[in-house]
């Protein structure tokens, strides 16, 4: 009989470890204190920009480079698992250079191509950096679909469940009761508040997404300019992103992040200024202290965590790395080792 593996938390990682050991034949509970994606991952935008991302590190550049080659069969094995599709799009990137801003400065990466060739939506910048690569998903739908693929694989999920404390043998809920298993601690920015464990250094940094109305294809990519970015959807809903505060654990769209958002639109789509809005909401990048993941084992429980501003780009090389990890005693990435965070053993 597998031993059986007790995910705690069910956000985009919780559920693509889940489905990833199901399939590799391991039994799986995902324990969820609300909803199964009810937190970062689904208020994520979903741009999946390894090259604008990795800001020059080599490192996190190939991490994201590898996970965004593994998304097209990956969405693709969701959507025959499930019928769902989660709207992967290949759109391609455009930086804009705004006032003032040097575009020598701010060529986002290496293979950026400079090009004044562009399309009626940048019409008011006279150039910009392009990336042909760079993609986006629809985090809600995405999300949902790895839980349902995983429920099919059969991962059972109990939701409306915090977990407490965990150990190397279980985990205690809160409220009472002990369930038996190895804990996999899949928490978001809620993972240093887990006890049993040392404390580990995950904090929330909020940002703040609104949501515009414009026709279908007006916005036909993702435009990055300074401070944020703008990412269509293909039914004409267009996402603008993200402050980066920190706040602590408070929740909320404020006047202050309103403001930051509508001078991303003035900088990236300034025909989008008069727009309705049709949405707003806000929620909590994981956040390690060096802003990579951490992945490893420490007193008998794997941690999976630290995303930050990348969860979604790295979900499915991160799920590959934790069941090779706890199946196949395989190493982690250099530089995603929970190990660094620990005290020397
Ligand atoms: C505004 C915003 C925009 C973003 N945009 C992008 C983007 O464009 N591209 C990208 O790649 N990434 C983006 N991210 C980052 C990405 O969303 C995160 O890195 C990723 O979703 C983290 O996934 P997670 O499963 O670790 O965390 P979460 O999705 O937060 O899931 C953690 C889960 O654990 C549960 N939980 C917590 N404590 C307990 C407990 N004690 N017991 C049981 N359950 C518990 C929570 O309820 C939650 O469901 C964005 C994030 C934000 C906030």
């Amino acid at each position: 009989m597998p031993m059986r593996y007790l995910v705690v938390g069910g956000g985009l990682m919780g559920c693509a470890v889940a489905l990833e050991l199901a399939r590799r034949g391991q039994r799986v509970t995902v324990l969820e204190r609300a909803v199964p994606g009810a937190e970062a991952s689904s208020a994520a935008a979903g741009i999946l920009a390894p090259r604008v991302e990795a800001h020059g590190q080599d490192l996190p550049r190939k991490y994201g480079i590898h996970s965004l080659g593994l998304y097209p069969a990956w969405v693709q094995s969701l959507e025959e698992a499930t019928g769902l599709s989660s709207g992967l799009w290949p759109s391609g990137l455009y930086r804009v250079v705004g006032e003032g801003e040097d575009p020598a400065e701010s060529c986002p990466d290496v293979e950026s191509i400079w090009t004044t060739d562009l399309p009626e939506s940048l019409s008011h910048v006279p150039g910009a950096w392009w990336l042909p690569e760079e993609a986006s998903v629809e985090p809600p739908r995405l999300v949902v679909a790895v839980r349902q693929a995983a429920e099919r694989a059969g991962v059972h999920f109990v939701t409306g469940v915090p977990v407490r404390r965990v150990g190397a043998d279980g985990v205690e809920l809160d409220g009472g009761g002990y369930i038996s298993g190895k804990p996999i601690l899949c928490a978001g920015a809620w993972t240093g508040k887990v006890e049993g464990i040392p404390t580990l250094p995950v904090h929330p940094v909020r940002g703040q997404v609104m949501e515009l109305r414009a026709a279908p294809g007006q916005l036909a990519h993702v435009v990055f300019c300074k401070g944020g970015y703008l990412v269509p959807r293909k039914d004409g809903r267009v996402l603008v992103g993200a402050t980066m505060e920190e706040v602590g654990f408070e929740r909320g769209v404020t006047p202050k992040g309103l403001a930051y958002l509508a001078e991303v639109v003035r900088q990236g789509a300034p025909w989008l200024v008069d727009a309705p809005m049709t949405r707003s909401w806000s929620n909590f990048r994981p956040a390690s202290p060096d802003g990579q993941p951490m992945l490893g084992e420490v007193e008998g429980v794997y941690v999976v965590s630290g995303h930050h501003r990348n969860g979604i780009l790295l979900a499915p090389l991160t799920a590959q790395v934790v069941a090779g990890a706890l199946l196949d005693g395989l190493p982690v990435p250099e530089g995603w080792e929970l190990a660094r965070f620990l005290p020397p053993p």
